[in-house]
């Protein structure tokens, strides 16, 4: 079974979506597990303190390193990463949620305030996490977020294994466009819409031929990043291949 703790002061959060659809029917079934420990039941005073002010000053408010490491301590996965949610951590990659998935699980930390003290980082060894460059109110959205990424690579989570690998990311490329039924369809603008020729074709080559190219297209428009990335290691291979039919 795939493990995973998340600590936060509102544990209610978890499994929240998860319980639903996919990954709720393999939460169900054993599949996976998640433990949600709340921070707060580590406090040390009876008001459940679990923040302070910043030393320094400044606007808001720091979560306690003695409580949190407490909480910490007393529930991470032994062999599993730990890992603290936050805007300032390295971004969550699909090879990285891969990477997860096929481990023994994780250890979440969610922070909230205005984050948590450096020292407990340091400390615990916390792998600093970003979904996004954008901030949240609080890390247990993020991560609901990475688990659900992880839970439907899990084995047999998701149906086919062949949508998993044709999907963005997994080859460096975003998706190509997709179509269903019907093959015309007529919008709200009035305009006839029809399904790209290539696709009706039957012709498996040519199918796989248009949607390499509109995956190209799109991630080089969209994503110059990914698509430099992409690019380079497509002339690398190309170096590669000559050298050894040399
Ligand atoms: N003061 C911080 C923001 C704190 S947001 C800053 O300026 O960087 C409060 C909590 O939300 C963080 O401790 C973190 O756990 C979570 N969080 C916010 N944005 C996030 C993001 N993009 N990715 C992961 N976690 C995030």
């Amino acid at each position: 079974m795939w493990r995973a703790v998340a600590l936060s002061i509102f544990p209610e959060m978890f499994p929240g979506p998860l319980a639903m659809s996919l990954a709720g029917r393999a939460l169900r079934e054993g599949t996976w597990s998640i433990d949600a420990i709340d921070i707060r039941g580590f406090a040390r005073d009876r008001h459940g303190s679990v923040d302070d002010t910043p030393f320094g000053g400044g606007a808001g408010m720091v979560m306690r390193p003695d409580v949190l490491s407490d909480a910490i301590q007393a529930s991470r996965l032994p062999g599993a990463p730990a890992i603290y949610l936050s805007p300032r951590g390295v971004p969550l990659t699909q090879a990285r949620v891969r990477e997860l998935a096929a481990g023994p699980g994780v250890t979440l930390v969610c922070g909230r305030f205005e984050g948590i003290d450096e020292r407990v980082i340091e400390a615990h060894g916390l792998e600093e996490v970003s979904v996004g460059d954008f901030v949240l109110s609080g890390g247990e959205i993020a991560a609901l977020a990475l688990l659900d990424a992880c839970v439907r690579l899990l084995p047999g989570v998701m149906g086919t294994a062949q949508s998993l690998a044709e999907e963005s990311f997994e080859d460096g490329l975003l998706e190509y466009p997709l179509y269903t039924r019907p093959a015309t369809w007529t919008g709200p603008d009035g305009g006839e819409r029809a399904v790209p020729e290539a696709l009706q074709s039957g012709h498996h080559a040519k199918i796989a031929a248009w949607r390499r190219s509109m995956a190209e297209e799109i991630t080089r428009r969209r994503r110059p990043d990914l698509w430099d990335r992409y690019d380079a290691r497509r002339k690398e291979r190309e170096i590669e291949k000559k050298g050894t039919t040399r």
